[in-house]
């Protein structure tokens, strides 16, 4: 199944002259793909200090490549899940391999993907350094024996080079991180290559479709640790690139949105290909019925960790709702606002594929540097613009809510609903692309006087309610409706 599946009205991806060539031409431009596999180098650790992430316990490199990206402080899900993820804490019982599954609600910004990634780093990179003992003990023992026979020191195996395709074996991971779209799976493995860069021999690959097979399956040679995406992992699976047996750290990252995209048969799937790991890790914005379903079926007694409640989420994003009288006044407003020169960088969100290209086109016609991203879009081109973004090449990113996920951009300032998210809970992911990494951000709804239904859904979701607000000169002509009371809850008139 892929993403674009699930977003209505397919069109033809827009043109966008800003884009320029340059970007096609710059090595950073390829970066997300460029740097899927990594195999880092022997770089030095960084010396150990008293740095807070020792404290949980996480090895000197990884410590040092925390320390490197700047991490002062754990976050509050890192603070909580990482010990908990460990091996042999003494919180947990006895499983046998003294691993606990884990079930996180942690909103999207919260530093949850170096929460789950840190400790399978962790364990993977112990594992690694015990075998690599092992071998050169073995080594050390049957080179004693040849010289007591006064024979010469057995050779070392001779180093293959795993690139070359007359090399190629299936991949053999010892964790796997599944996420519902390329862009998240793209983030977290450039995460995780940021990662393990003191970690000498761990590799990351990511797996994603819409980049050519024979590419995916050189990047997969001697992966440790791989980020996909559910359909392309089962394909690589099916034709045996990659064999899913020695997992042993299985990591869903937003479970919810996995249900969404209708992955909950690919994940019963790759819940059996894996079904001797020894630890599972679920992340989720919630823990609704569903998840606890899911949860149940692929986790043996998982221990929860709850971060935020929906009211407590986004506190540094100032969240404005205006009210308009029909689309054009709707746009009116967006274009008010994204005059506004506090912008930095802003994704305008459409509900429909067909609506994203429609504006894109619309904004650049009007002055703005803005492209459109979404699922009908080629993977290439997807990438070509976000890193236009990331590198503030483009200021206005129009995008649906599935090609959004995951996005990770500090810069930006700012996030629009032009379109109102089909589900409440997109509402959350969707502002949660502003207000990123400590800074403050501002995210503005429009809705038409039809849409109340589904402003009254937002408020009930979030447990917020908007204050609308209106701009002079811009006042819709009906008065704001009043909100609802929350169903099963209290009244809570305005
Ligand atoms: P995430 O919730 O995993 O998408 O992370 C959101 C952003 O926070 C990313 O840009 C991370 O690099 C950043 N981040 C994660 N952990 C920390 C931390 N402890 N201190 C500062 N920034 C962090």
């Amino acid at each position: 199944m892929t993403d674009s599946l699930h977003e209505q009205g397919a069109a033809a991806p827009v043109l966008d002259p800003s884009f320029s060539t340059e970007i096609v031409a710059d090595g950073r431009a390829d970066a997300p793909e460029a740097v899927l596999a990594h195999d880092v180098a022997a770089e030095p650790a960084a010396p150990e200090g008293p740095h807070p992430f020792a404290k949980l316990g996480l090895a000197p490199e990884l410590v040092a490549a925390v320390r490197d990206l700047g991490y002062i402080e754990p976050t509050a899900v890192q603070t909580k899940a990482i010990p908990m993820a460990m091996p042999g804490n003494e919180e947990q019982d006895a499983s046998a391999a003294g691993f606990v599954d884990l079930m996180v609600s942690s909103q999207t910004g919260s530093g949850k993907t170096a929460a789950f990634l840190l400790p399978v780093l962790h364990t993977l990179l112990l594992q690694q350094q015990r075998e690599e003992e092992e071998a050169k003990a073995e080594h050390a023992r049957l080179a004693a024996e040849a010289a007591a026979r006064g024979e010469a020191p057995p050779k070392k195996p001779r180093r293959v080079n795993p690139t070359q395709s007359r090399n190629f074996k299936a991949a053999v991971p010892g964790a796997l991180v599944l996420c519902p779209t390329r862009e998240l799976a793209q983030q977290v493995a450039h995460d995780a290559i940021e990662l393990v860069r003191h970690c000498r021999g761990l590799r990351i690959a990511n797996v994603v479709g819409g980049m050519p097979y024979q590419l995916q399956i050189a990047r997969l040679q001697n992966a440790n640790l791989v980020v996909a995406t559910p359909g392309r992992l089962l394909d690589l699976q099916r034709s045996m690139q990659i064999k899913l047996d020695q997992v042993r750290f299985l990591v869903v990252d937003e479970a919810d949105r996995m249900l969404d995209l209708g992955f909950a048969d690919d994940l019963a799937e790759i819940n059996q290909l894996t079904i001797q790991r020894q630890q599972t890790m679920m992340f989720s914005a919630t823990f609704a019925p569903r998840i606890q379903q899911l949860a149940a079926r692929v986790m043996r007694e998982p221990r929860k960790v709850q971060i935020d409640s929906p009211q407590q989420k986004h506190a540094n994003i100032r969240q404005v709702l205006h009210w308009a009288d029909h689309a054009s006044h709707k746009r009116a407003l967006l274009d008010h606002w994204l005059r506004d020169p506090a912008i930095q960088q802003a994704v305008v969100f459409a509900s429909t594929q067909i609506e994203c290209d429609g504006l894109a086109n619309d904004l650049q016609q009007a002055g703005f540097s803005a492209v459109a991203l979404h699922g009908a879009l080629s993977q290439g081109l997807r990438n070509r613009r976000l890193m236009a973004l990331r590198n503030g090449q483009v200021q206005i990113l129009v995008a649906t809510d599935v090609a959004a996920r995951g996005i990770d951009v500090p810069t930006i300032s700012h996030v629009f609903n032009f379109g109102l998210p089909m589900k409440a809970e997109d509402y959350t992911h969707r502002i949660g692309r502003t207000g990123r990494a400590g800074r403050d951000g501002i995210a503005v709804t429009f809705a038409e006087f039809r849409d109340q239904r589904r402003i009254f859904d937002i408020e009930a979701f979030t447990k917020q309610q908007f204050q609308p607000e209106v701009i002079e000169g811009m006042e819709p002509t009906r008065r704001a409706p009043t909100a609802q009371p929350p169903r099963g809850g209290a009244g809570r008139g305005r």
